[in-house]
């Protein structure tokens, strides 16, 4: 965060030198990527919905297609491949940006736009939606590598034993073939230290997203998006639970200076559904401006679904060996347990978390969810974002808005974007917009 940007809202924590961990984490994991291909390690590109750590345990290397492309989006080589794929290759512009990067990474002529090791093994899943299943097939055909298409059921509200029965036995199966592949079986404790980092890692998250419950929020929910690119594709190890421990303290001591200083906070927003990271700095400046904290986003809170078998508390400042002991507590728990029962309990919570993932589920859940959310975090405006490269995750967004109106009573903006492309995306058409939003709140809220 600049000088300008803290001088407009002082409430807000200042976060650089976690970004700066940030930052370095992601450059190591992009090298390394590159150089464990080198050393012959088999590199998978794995769809969105699949954990990295089942991966790692085998000592293969995922590497995400969507996320890279999403991420990367405001590079011109991505604007660049994009054009070139309606353009050369007639792809139809309404597929979802997502899957175009996925497969603008094997067709267009610079390569891959977005520095990615090339796969020896695809894997993906249409727990989403079919269009990335189809993309990827697309590209298994185009190189002639081999697929791993899982076919997860969708989930209205809760999974039933049958529906984990169904996607466990394909978590198992694709394990068989990858062993097969790589010529040895899964390392379980590879497996049981990656889970004891990811559980104690969505620990601290969860605290860190819930540090705004408080007026004023000392952190911006915008900030907070950037962090989510690396529970996926990262290895969860313990530099990276270093660099959230750092973001953890520095949200916390803003929380304590908050204490002494005066509240500029004036509404207090939610935003649903996945942000646009190219625009990060427009709406910044847009709720600096307003004296709008977004506290929270539907987004962040998807950890929450991961059922995590222990509630360790952490606090301020977070040490190294409060960490240690959420990790040593999780790992006791499995210290007893064959090889097969660890091996089965993973997939089967694998399979749970990815069926009961946030994205997977219908409108009465995602409603469910964002009233949860408002009451909790006492939101005054919700943002929904009806991403064009995303048609399923858009299509209830405008049931979803009406039931916010009607039964929550709480003003909603909803625009159209596309977190990929920004030939969608109209800066002074969004002002305007967002200014009569905050009449809205402001009318709301007898102001
Ligand atoms: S359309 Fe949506 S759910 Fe489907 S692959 Fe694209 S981003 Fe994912």
């Amino acid at each position: 965060m600049n000088q300008l940007q803290k001088k407009s809202n002082s409430n807000m924590a200042d976060l650089s030198r976690s970004t700066r961990m940030l930052n370095n984490l992601l450059l190591q994991h992009y090298n390394g990527m590159h150089k464990l291909k080198e050393k012959k390690q088999p590199v998978a590109w794995v769809g969105v919905d699949i954990p990295a750590y089942l991966f790692r345990a085998m000592g293969i290397v995922p590497v995400y297609p969507q996320i890279h492309a999403a991420f990367q989006a405001q590079r011109n080589s991505v604007k660049t491949m994009i054009d070139n794929l309606e353009s050369r290759w007639e792809i139809p512009h309404n597929i979802c940006g997502e899957v175009k990067g996925v497969i603008g990474a094997v067709l267009c002529e610079n390569g891959t736009a977005f520095d990615i090791p090339k796969p020896d093994i695809l894997i993906t899943s249409n727990s989403t939606c079919g269009q990335i299943s189809k993309g990827f097939s697309f590209i298994s055909k185009h190189m002639g590598v081999d697929l791993i298409d899982l076919d997860f059921p969708f989930i209205y509200n809760q999974a039933n034993e049958d529906m984990l029965q169904y996607a466990s036995i394909q978590i198992d199966e694709m394990f068989g073939i990858l062993e097969n592949k790589i010529g040895h079986k899964l390392d379980v404790n590879n497996l049981l230290e990656s889970y004891a980092n990811i559980q104690t890692f969505s620990e601290m998250w969860g605290e860190i997203c819930e540090a705004n419950i408080v007026t004023p929020a000392p952190v911006n929910a915008l900030d907070l998006y950037m962090y989510t690119s690396c529970f996926l594709t990262m290895d969860t190890e313990d530099k990276l639970l270093s660099m959230l421990a750092a973001l953890y303290n520095e949200v916390f001591s803003q929380v304590e200076r908050n204490k002494q200083i005066e509240n500029e906070e004036k509404y207090r927003i939610l935003w649903h559904y996945l942000p646009i990271y190219s625009k990060k700095r427009f709406f910044k400046q847009l709720f600096d401006e307003h004296k709008v904290s977004l506290v929270t986003g539907t987004y962040l809170a998807m950890h929450d679904e991961l059922n995590s078998p222990v509630n360790f508390d952490f606090h301020y400042p977070v040490t190294k060996e409060q960490i240690e002991n959420a990790k040593l507590w999780l790992k006791y728990t499995k210290q007893n347990e064959t090889y097969e029962q660890v091996r089965k309990e993973m997939i089967e919570y694998t399979a749970e978390s990815m069926l009961m993932s946030d994205v997977h589920r219908g409108g009465q859940h995602k409603f469910n969810q964002i009233k949860k959310m408002v009451e909790k975090y006492r939101i005054d405006g919700v943002i929904l974002h009806n991403d064009r490269s995303c048609r399923p995750q858009s299509l209830p967004q405008y049931d979803i808005r009406s039931r916010i109106l009607e039964e929550l009573k709480v003003p909603v903006l909803l625009f159209d974007s596309d977190t990929m492309d920004e030939r969608y995306f109209s800066e002074s058409q969004i002002t305007t917009r967002f200014e009569a939003f905050i009449e809205r709140m402001a009318l709301n809220k007898g102001f």
